[in-house]
């Protein structure tokens, strides 16, 4: 059987990881509601942004500095953004993300434990 194109290594460092849920855009809501550790991350995007552009200063104004955050699954790099519906696996430190299907598709193969998102933010 010939490899699936999207496998490229990736059992090096997703091999038996713990993964958490995340849901957008619920996930987002509930950061910016409670400025909880995920907001702060993209704060700190946003704020590192603005500082090398400061006629952007405008989108650090509420619920739009979720814009300059999104990220690609590890997979297929189908892309998540807080503000479309969708539905994710990251590790810890959010470093990795897959998307539901590459997450369904190979699951058995890399042995991943699932957690919700409330334990990420702990
Ligand atoms: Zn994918």
């Amino acid at each position: 059987m010939e490899q699936d194109w999207r496998l490229n290594g990736q059992e090096e460092y997703l091999q038996d990881a713990i993964l958490y849920k995340v849901v957008f855009p619920a996930f987002w809501e509930n950061a910016y509601n409670e400025k909880n550790m995920f907001f702060q991350k993209i704060s700190e995007y946003a704020q590192n942004h603005v500082a090398h552009f400061p006629d952007k200063k405008e989108c650090l104004e509420g619920e739009k500095i979720q814009l300059f955050w999104h990220e690609h699954c590890e997979f297929c790099w189908e892309k998540a953004m807080t503000n479309i519906e969708c539905e994710f696996y990251c590790t810890k430190d959010m470093r990795w993300w897959i998307c539901k299907d590459c997450f369904e598709d190979f699951k058995d193969k890399f042995g991943w434990t699932v957690k919700s998102a409330d334990e990420l933010l702990d």
